[in-house]
């Protein structure tokens, strides 16, 4: 997408200054020029099913906020057919099995439209160029109007996949996975499940990325501690409320952007990384000679990047310990790692849906509590301070959560009598060992959950300490 012609116009909203009528470039160039991930055999899929290039479009804004909820409609209730039709053709319905259907379908579709608004909610602060939460959200509904044009076709597949379990594993899975026939149709339909997220994951960052990103207007001259009018202090005087230097609230130069983003083209995850844990650890040192009032697509990013690394670190992580539980308590089969993998999978599969989803929601939190607390800045320059400060600890959630998923079983089965045989345990010993394995089960568990708590405080601080900064 870096590539693609840099001239699109910012948002009218974007800023108050007047800005000439945006240029049209019209949609095939975009199409011919768009990214590599179109070749990616899901993308074809797409491709035929409710105008999916929504998702790759740089301003999203076109289309409409109802034509986004017109093709969610249709593609919730066109998955509850599928449904509906997959039920009635492996079961025959009779009297008042209809009114359980009925009702079960309706609660079906109800759940699907909820959960669209919902994520078009919880998104908002991750639009670029978006001044208020109306504004983010006519952004984020095309994104998640694409994300839902798949449920259809991944429904079909999956009932298809249920549907003709018997035929697939005697004519297809037996012959080349033997024994183990059920765990590729497992994969199969976590892929299925996996499949909307993968899309609001592309379609959120390839939303307004390489759209140039000006420095916000405030309009206003404040002084940064307390928030009074500056604009009859003269710059070398101090704050008549609080005795601040004026000069360091009016002084734009003093505050600069945060290192990855002065890099030259793309900054290194490094650097990205350094700049994350800082900004979550110490938000208020860490955004008190930082640029605030701009837009936060390359702090999104790099924030969705480490989401995906981070997940899939859960999932090798798991992998390699509860693979290490098994080594030392059984006899571990080499069949005994398809299993394995398949649980990784899904470990992988839980933290990314937890954190793609949960950051966002953490963030939008976040922004009400300062909102509340009178907090006047733009919902994309509070959506980038919560991309900070949210960063860091997504890591410690991953590792902490894998953790806690791999040694809570392992405790249960460090008691067996398999395992006090090969480790030459005696009954006390192996009670205590698992008491110990239950309370760092418990510990991980506990920093896990504490990492979101972190992400959710240091938002809020940093919104906080930045809530006057006028530049
Ligand atoms: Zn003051």
């Amino acid at each position: 997408m870096n590539d693609m012609p840099n001239d699109m116009a910012a948002d009218p909203e974007a800023s108050a200054a007047p800005t000439p009528p945006a240029p049209i470039i019209e949609m095939p160039e975009i199409r011919r020029t768009a990214s590599p991930a179109h070749l990616l055999p899901p993308m074809v899929w797409l491709w035929v099913v409710f105008r999916p290039w929504a998702l790759f479009r740089r301003q999203a804004r076109r289309q409409s906020l109802g034509s986004a909820i017109t093709s969610v409609a249709i593609n919730v209730t066109v998955m509850v057919a599928i449904i509906t039709v997959s039920i009635l053709s492996e079961e025959h319905i009779s009297g008042d099995e209809w009114y359980g259907l009925l009702f079960g379908m309706a609660a079906v579709w109800v759940v699907g439209l909820a959960f669209a608004v919902c994520v078009a909610c919880a998104t908002a602060p991750a639009m670029s160029c978006a001044a208020t939460f109306a504004a983010a959200v006519r952004r984020s509904a095309p994104i998640v109007a694409g994300m839902t044009s798949v449920f259809p076709v991944a429904t079909l597949l999956f009932a298809l996949i249920v549907i003709n379990e018997g035929n697939l594993r005697r004519e297809w899975l037996r012959p080349v996975f033997g024994d183990n026939s059920e765990f590729p149709m497992i994969v199969a339909g976590g892929a299925l499940c996996f499949w909307p997220l993968w899309l609001l994951w592309l379609g959120l960052r390839n939303e307004g990325y390489g759209l140039p990103t000006p420095m916000h207007d405030t309009g206003h001259c404040r002084c940064e501690r307390c928030g009074y009018d500056l604009t009859v202090t003269s710059d070398q005087g101090t704050c008549p409320e609080c005795g601040h230097a004026a000069e360091l609230s009016t002084d734009g130069a003093r505050r600069k952007p945060p290192r990855p983003e002065r890099h030259p083209g793309k900054a290194p995850l490094g650097v990205w990384l350094a700049a994350f844990w800082h900004a979550a650890l110490r938000p208020a040192t860490f955004w008190a000679d930082k640029r605030v009032r701009t837009d936060g697509s390359k702090a999104r990013n790099a924030s969705l990047t480490l989401t995906a690394l981070s997940a899939t670190a859960a999932g090798l992580i798991f992998f390699v310990l509860f693979g290490m539980v098994l080594a030392l308590t059984e006899n571990v089969d080499p069949d005994d790692l398809w299993p394995l993998a398949v649980v990784s999978l899904f470990v992988f599969a839980c933290a990314f849906m937890v954190l793609l989803l949960g950051n966002p929601a953490i963030a939008l939190a976040a922004v009400c509590v300062s909102r509340l607390r009178g907090n006047t800045s733009r919902l994309d320059e509070l959506g980038r301070l919560a991309w900070y400060s949210v960063s860091a600890p997504q890591i410690v959630f991953c590792v902490a959560g894998a953790m806690a998923a791999a040694i809570g079983p392992a405790a249960e089965m460090i008691s067996g009598y398999r395992a006090q045989e090969v480790l030459h345990l005696s009954h006390t010993e192996a009670a205590f060992a698992q008491t110990m394995l239950i309370l760092l089960a418990c510990g991980c568990g506990a920093i896990a959950l504490g990492a979101l708590v972190w992400s959710f405080v240091a938002a809020v601080r940093a919104m906080r300490a930045t809530a006057h900064a006028n530049f």
